[in-house]
């Protein structure tokens, strides 16, 4: 068993690895992340590091066994890597989590497979596939890399006038797939956390708003029906269980609305700690990244309890510049994560709000 002293492996050196790490130090565990970056922002925080490559089997097996059990901060961590790290050490979320997220193929196969609603998909192999998809699948349509998309790279919208040819290059030509356009309302997304014992617990649901395809504004509660956020949860849960998860993940939700109703449509998961969960960290009473530490060790899952109405709005590029006047505005959380340049569109820290009124 884990115990208060034991090292956590933390695979990736960004600011969610930092979080993590940071959340461990406050049980008592020791850290150690692994990356091949050395401007790495977890360094800071973490007992130990490794700078070296995802692929390089004898770091890696080193870093294993110098831990106690590895988690990490990102999903698109080679099958490869997984496996070795695997045969000399626990490792959580599972392989299976992993690969059913980094391609879009088998995450929406496998979501539509437990009979929760996402986007019409047709897989993409070739120009002619393309045209064939769409035949069924009808524009305006998203097509977008199976591998390596996020924050809306690898990804190019189809409209009835788009020549399939343009937008077959604009994806470079790489396996894909085709998606039905939701016409949805607002983006929401559910954080949850499931022990191996199968202990499961969920935020509230929450609203995301995004700034050039990147999350800008998280907002809690969602504004949605009691019983849409219900079965926002219902939707985790049983992903969670179906992966036999362990740590906490993310699945972000279009909400569809019209003829009077609410409709959640399913986008994507993620096997991790996620940016619109941040809004836990002084927003509820235990933060998504000490939940993850607590299922990855085996431990009891803390009290996902909202303490009010709150704000989560990231602080991207030059937006790091009003630090000081966010650090003099009462109430506020500041987030920084110890990066040396602000370019545009990255991801320098966040501010959490917490409204004393809860709904
Ligand atoms: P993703 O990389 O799948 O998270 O997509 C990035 C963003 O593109 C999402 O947050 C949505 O705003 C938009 N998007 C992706 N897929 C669809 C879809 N099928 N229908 C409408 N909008 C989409």
């Amino acid at each position: 068993m884990v115990r208060p002293g034991s090292t956590l492996g933390i695979l990736g050196g960004g600011q969610l690895g930092r979080m993590i790490a940071m959340a461990a130090a406050q049980l008592g565990l020791r850290t150690h992340v692994y990356s091949p970056d050395e401007d790495s922002p977890a360094f800071d925080v973490c007992t130990e590091h490794t700078i070296a490559a995802y692929e390089d089997e004898t770091a890696l097996i080193r870093f294993a066994k110098a831990v106690d059990v590895v988690t990490y901060e990102f999903e698109n961590v080679p099958g490869a890597t997984a496996a070795i790290l695997g045969a000399h050490t626990p490792i959580a979320p599972n392989a299976r989590s992993l690969a059913v997220s980094q391609d879009r193929l088998e995450e929406k196969t496998f979501i539509a497979g437990l009979g929760i609603p996402v986007a019409p998909f047709a897989e993409v192999s070739g120009e002619a596939q393309l045209v064939d998809a769409l035949k069924t699948i009808g524009a305006p349509a998203v097509l977008k890399t199976r591998r390596f998309g996020y924050d809306g790279k690898g990804q190019t919208m189809i409209r009835p006038e788009t020549d399939p040819a343009a937008a077959w290059a604009a994806v470079g030509r790489a396996p894909s797939i085709l998606e039905g356009f939701v016409p949805f309302e607002r983006e929401v997304s559910v954080v949850a956390a499931r022990t191996a014992s199968g202990e499961f617990a969920a935020y509230d649901l929450c609203a995301n708003e995004h700034r050039h395809h990147i999350l800008d504004t998280t907002r809690v509660p969602a504004g949605v029906s009691a019983a849409t956020e219900q079965q926002a949860v219902d939707i985790a849960r049983t992903i969670a269980d179906a992966l036999d998860y362990v740590g906490v993940l993310a699945v972000e939700m279009f909400l569809v609305t019209g003829d009077g109703g609410e409709r959640l449509v399913v986008n994507e998961i993620a096997p991790r700690v996620h940016n619109s969960g941040h809004w836990t960290l002084g927003g509820a009473v235990t933060s998504q990244f000490e939940q993850h530490v607590r299922a990855v060790c085996g431990w009891p899952l803390g009290e996902t309890t909202r303490l009010g109405r709150v704000e989560m709005q990231n602080l991207i590029g030059r937006d790091v510049e009003a630090w000081d006047r966010i650090l003099a505005e009462p109430g506020a959380h500041l987030h920084l994560y110890g990066k040396a340049e602000a370019r545009a569109g990255r991801k320098m820290g966040h501010v959490t709000r917490v409204f004393s009124e809860k709904a």
